[in-house]
């Protein structure tokens, strides 16, 4: 059992021994975590009786009236207070339950992937809040939350090598997430070593991605389902990589037979690996990558007539918090206007969005009046998000960010 004597503050709940302290939900707040939300809110929770309480301990979240409701961690300092890592009142969180959850994370990827490459364990829909982790063959890229997870850490890195073996693990500390927990922003190598880009091996093809300083983990998972889809959409025809980051869209898409990619993007060494990728593939005479803002290579082709059988636009997140959606928004609409303008008639543009507090609806409105602004219409032909390896959370719908639109521009 995971106790910290010293977290025991004075006026926190009493804890026998071998127990974990308390931390009491206000009257009338646990229907929702009864029903099977995993979190309880900072205004749900009865602060006074909590005090003391370190940020990440492991706690018993009980009713008002003593009931225990599962054993979570706590944080006095977010707006998520408690995080729930078992209904069971007396789960032990030692090292064989997070084996046990890494477990039943890996048997579900391994029903949907033949290789080992892919996010393994998406938070708390995998049952470990707070948690990312991505797979990358022997290389795993573990991104920890949660104040609670971080403490956790060296049971799960325990946990994890008992389960896979991985050479190397890297404890990426970049996320926005770990600022709001208090957790430092550093990125480590907690075993082994890495001197070079990782390989992704999707459908076949080789990647390159940048596990300790790339964008995200290095290699975007989420969006893999998608790219098979729109790849062979170019067949023959020339296809456009906005906000291409490695290449993922703009190679599969050659591979696919399109005649002619351009991927654009801001970052040199994402570009970098996009072309060490095309080379592996002996597919870099159809493939040109360069770095340049999207929205000005979208008015660049628009005003010099070139005109694109398939366009993807996947840009990074427009709105980190709810306060940004409306200038999001206005982006999306932009940003299909100016993508759909460079659409041939009849082709197709896939556009997405990875921020979480823009909702689907919101998106795909924004997306059709930017179409409507270049005075040309289509049609939707499909709607979708991330794949199998970021399942959802019955309870948190607001969890899946990703959202996609694969339109035919006439
Ligand atoms: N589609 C990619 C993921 C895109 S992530 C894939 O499947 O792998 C978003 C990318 O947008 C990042 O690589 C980032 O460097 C790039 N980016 C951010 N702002 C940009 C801008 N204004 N113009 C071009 N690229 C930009």
């Amino acid at each position: 059992m995971l106790t910290d004597p010293d977290t025991f503050g004075t006026d926190a709940a009493p804890a026998e021994a071998g127990q974990v302290p308390s931390v009491f939900l206000k009257a009338g707040q646990d229907r929702r975590i009864s029903a099977g939300h995993p979190w309880a809110y900072s205004n749900e929770v009865s602060i006074d009786r909590a005090a003391g309480i370190e940020a990440g301990t492991l706690v018993t979240l009980r009713r008002v009236d003593g009931k225990p409701l599962g054993v979570g961690f706590f944080n006095p300092h977010t707006l998520i207070a408690v995080r729930l890592l078992s209904r069971e009142p007396h789960a032990h969180i030692d090292k064989a339950f997070l084996a046990n959850r890494l477990q039943r994370a890996l048997a579900l990827r391994e029903r949907f992937y033949t290789e080992p490459y892919y996010r393994l364990v998406h938070a708390e829909a995998d049952g470990l809040p707070g948690l990312i982790v991505d797979r990358f063959g022997s290389v795993l890229v573990v991104q920890t939350n949660a104040a609670g997870m971080e403490r956790l850490q060296p049971l799960l890195l325990d946990a994890i090598d008992s389960l896979l073996a991985p050479t190397a693990i890297v404890l990426r500390g970049d996320s926005q997430a770990r600022a709001l927990e208090g957790l430092p922003a550093e990125t480590t190598v907690a075993r082994g070593n890495l001197s070079d880009a990782v390989e992704v091996i999707e459908d076949g093809l080789v990647f390159y991605a940048d596990v300790c300083a790339g964008q995200k983990t290095g290699w975007y998972f989420d969006q893999r389902p998608n790219r098979a889809f729109v790849a062979p959409l170019a067949q023959g025809e020339r296809m456009l990589d906005v906000f291409c980051h490695t290449g993922g869209f703009a190679i599969r898409a050659a591979a696919a037979g399109a005649r002619e990619v351009i991927g654009v993007d801001s970052s040199d060494s994402a570009l970098m690996l996009a072309k060490r990728a095309a080379t592996a593939a002996g597919l870099d005479r159809r493939c040109s990558f360069a770095r340049e803002d999207a929205f000005a290579a979208l008015t660049r082709f628009a005003a010099d007539g070139t005109r694109f059988r398939l366009v993807v636009a996947d840009p990074p997140p427009f709105a980190r918090s709810r306060k940004d959606v409306p200038s999001a928004l206005k982006g999306y609409r932009k940003l299909a206007r100016l993508a759909a303008a460079v659409v041939e008639p009849g082709g197709f543009l896939f556009i997405a969005s990875c921020s979480h507090a823009v909702e689907a609806s919101a998106f795909a409105r924004e997306v059709a009046l930017g179409i409507g602004r270049t005075g040309r219409t289509g049609r939707l032909i499909r709607e979708s998000g991330a794949g199998p390896d970021h399942p959802q959370h019955l309870h948190l719908p607001e969890t899946a960010y990703l959202k996609t639109l694969l339109l035919q521009v006439d």
